[in-house]
């Protein structure tokens, strides 16, 4: 017999679906998303019974292990949100809506909506700072696509971003993780909380000479314990004063970042950039090289699921 992962009941039995993610959601047995009991749900068996419904005790309401997550009230089945949850985390650069579309038998539509849904179930919340211990962390930020919020182009423009998404990104050097957050400009003012919010202040801090982190005012030396500058332009991104003072890995993270863009998603509308961001930091995070085998990384995703009905972004708001 074949030790085929999609041999896994999970992916082609609805109820064994339902098992496997109960099993993930509720380690500890079902409990009521009304009220929160835990003593008195009982599965509702019968054959005009639904699969996976359970009904409360405590406060009489039914309920399904779906309610509260990015399956709440999806008319597709579990099993193939399954197969795309691994479908996606076990793809090094994604899988675009039309693949989910051919491959899962389900309308454009349902694959968009689903896709954008597990990537909601990507984000980790941002809880940890970076550089804790006085660790590295390397700061960049990078453009990609048009930002069609902005002013149409032929109007008075500045410098070429202008009307460019604006992505920035923290590397923590230590822990090689990353964490991304789309943002309207690239004023010290703009970036400042968000660095604030999610570097620890002994870190040391690299960035390159941009005057966001270096004039008199912005300047991150004032902020965090240590700050190395990296010169763009001089040859290669390296202080030769001190070779730890680098930006390799945030440079390597955002090429992985735009080839995967331009080669599977193609554009992406502005107000969705930040999903398409927690996929790719969420990818990085959890990659083989940390560790992170296919069906880890798939069962990381699932516990992501919870919680993640609305569509807001933690980090830097
Ligand atoms: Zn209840």
């Amino acid at each position: 017999m074949s030790k085929s992962v999609l041999n896994q009941p999970q992916f082609h039995d609805e109820e064994a679906a339902y098992a496997y993610v109960e099993a993930r959601i509720w380690p500890r047995g079902p409990v009521c998303p009304h009220c929160g009991g835990v003593e008195r749900n009982r599965k509702m068996e019968g054959k005009s019974t639904r699969i996976g419904v359970y009904k409360c005790y405590d406060c009489r309401q039914p309920f399904t292990v779906k309610l509260n997550t990015i399956f709440e009230s999806s008319h597709i089945e579990l099993r193939l949100w399954l197969q795309a949850i691994f479908l996606i985390a076990s793809s090094k650069k994604g899988v675009s809506s039309n693949q989910l579309h051919r491959t899962l038998g389900i309308t454009l539509k349902s694959a968009w909506f689903m896709s954008h849904r597990i990537r909601e179930a990507m984000k980790d919340g941002g809880l940890d700072v970076f550089g804790s211990g006085g660790g590295a962390v390397e700061i960049d930020e990078t453009f990609i696509g048009h930002d069609h919020t902005k002013k149409p182009k032929g109007q008075k423009k500045g410098r070429g971003f202008e009307h460019k998404n604006k992505v920035f990104s923290l590397i923590d050097r230590t822990t090689r993780k990353a964490r991304s957050v789309v943002v309207d400009n690239l004023k010290a003012s703009t970036l400042r909380p968000i660095m604030m919010a999610n570097i620890a202040r002994e870190a040391y801090v690299m960035t390159d000479e941009a005057a966001q982190y270096t004039n008199r005012y912005s300047n991150l030396g004032r902020f965090f314990a240590n700050h190395g500058v990296v010169r763009h332009a001089a040859k290669g991104y390296v202080n030769f004063n001190d070779s730890n003072v680098h930006s390799n890995t945030i440079e390597g993270f955002f090429s992985i970042f735009k080839r995967g863009m331009k080669g599977v998603y193609q554009h992406c509308a502005h107000n969705h950039l930040n999903r398409y961001l927690a996929e790719f930091d969420f990818r990085y995070n959890n990659r083989i090289a940390l560790g992170v085998d296919d069906q880890q990384r798939a069962e990381t995703l699932l516990k992501g699921v919870k919680g993640k009905r609305l569509t807001y972004r933690t980090i830097g708001q």
